[in-house]
């Protein structure tokens, strides 16, 4: 069965990655037809719309996308199109697997860490909703509702049952933002006791982030809102040696677009040196969600090996290979 899948390059170095991952997916025989869609700066300029129609088109017919970065400009320009793209497609939950791979260099390579991240992808700070009350004072507001909060939590919970994992924190700043985050919270509590077989705990973001550091291996599913839970990836995804490494899935009611952590680092942006794992990772979600169990473990196997083995590894995790370099020897294995 061949599988319809809309690529969205990005920018910066996300049509390296991207082209990367296609190759790896390709390799492992599964019949995509790719779909390539142009979304960066150049385009937004040009349509001067944030999120173009052909993206949303091509979203549309084949209801899953394989997404590289998308620059955003810093305090100024356009709005974020990746945060435009979550909530128009209402991709309520973000899921960042992290785990260290086989041989990795990292300041934690002696720890096991495996956990996953559930984010809520559509409100909170990033409502965008940000007003200058008079000169030099300017308010921006933090939305939180009972349904996304409920929903995320509910995403969490009935992961974790499925693939049998035990304990569920969720992480707030509840003692400060006491209605949004209380919100939040009680929304987490309803969740938590309708699934008792699931161990709950609640940490305060600043008290997570440090536990996160000290005994990372004490962690198992996390569920955040939305800002917290962009920072604690970052975070986590240092733990197992960058953001090269830590991929990611938007899920919605009826489209998943797979994308990973990183940004679109500018600062190594066309320099082939790029590592190219995240987005792959990202890629065996994807296949994990188009029913490609065999194709997703082939892949995932394959990337193992080539860390396990130390050849062919890209400067940001210690090694001297180009991103083409990685997924030659990924398709190696493959
Ligand atoms: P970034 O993730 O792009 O980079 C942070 C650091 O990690 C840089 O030093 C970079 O070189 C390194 N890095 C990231 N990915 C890497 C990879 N695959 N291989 C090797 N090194 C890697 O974060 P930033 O610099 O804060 O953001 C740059 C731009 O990306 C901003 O415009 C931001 O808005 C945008 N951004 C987009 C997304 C997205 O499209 N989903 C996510 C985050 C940031």
């Amino acid at each position: 069965m061949s599988h319809s899948v809309t690529l969205i390059p990005g920018d910066g170095i996300g049509p390296e990655v991207a082209a990367a991952a296609r190759r790896a997916v390709d390799a492992t025989g599964v019949s995509i037809q790719w779909e390539p869609v142009e979304l960066n700066a150049e385009v937004i300029s040009q349509t001067g719309q944030s999120l173009p129609q052909h993206v949303l088109d091509s979203l549309e017919r084949t209801r899953v996308g394989l997404k590289g970065p998308v620059t955003t400009p810093i305090g100024g320009g356009f709005a974020s199109v990746n945060v435009a793209l979550r909530k128009k497609l209402d991709l309520f939950a973000n899921v960042r697997p992290v785990h260290s791979l086989p041989g990795i260099a990292s300041r934690f390579s002696d720890v096991k860490i495996d956990m996953v991240i559930f984010r809520e992808n559509t409100e909170d700070l990033y409502s965008g909703l940000e007003h200058e009350v008079v000169k030099d004072v300017v308010t921006s507001l933090k939305v939180i509702t009972r349904v996304a909060s409920v929903r995320i939590a509910e995403y969490a919970f009935a992961f974790a049952k499925k693939v049998g994992r035990r304990k569920v924190v969720a992480i707030h700043k509840a003692n400060i933002m006491k209605l949004a985050d209380g919100l939040f919270l009680r929304c987490c509590r309803e969740v938590a006791e309708r699934n008792p077989e699931i161990e709950y705990k609640e940490l305060i973001v600043d008290n997570a982030s440090m536990q996160l550091v000290i005994r990372p291996e004490t962690f198992d599913v996390l569920l955040l809102p939305n800002l917290y839970g962009d920072i604690v990836s970052d975070l986590a995804a240092g733990l197992v040696g960058g953001l090269g490494v830590v991929p990611g899935a938007n899920m919605g009611e009826h489209h998943a677009v797979f994308e990973a952590v990183h940004g679109s680092a500018p600062d190594i942006a066309g320099k082939g040196i790029a590592n190219p794992t995240a987005m792959m990772l990202s890629a065996v979600l994807m296949l994990i969600h188009l029913g490609e169990l065999d194709a997703a473990n082939r892949l995932q196997a394959a990337v193992e090996k080539v860390y396990a083995g130390r050849e062919e590894v890209t400067p940001d995790v210690g090694g001297r290979a180009s991103t083409n370099g990685f997924t030659d020897a990924v398709i190696g294995h493959l």
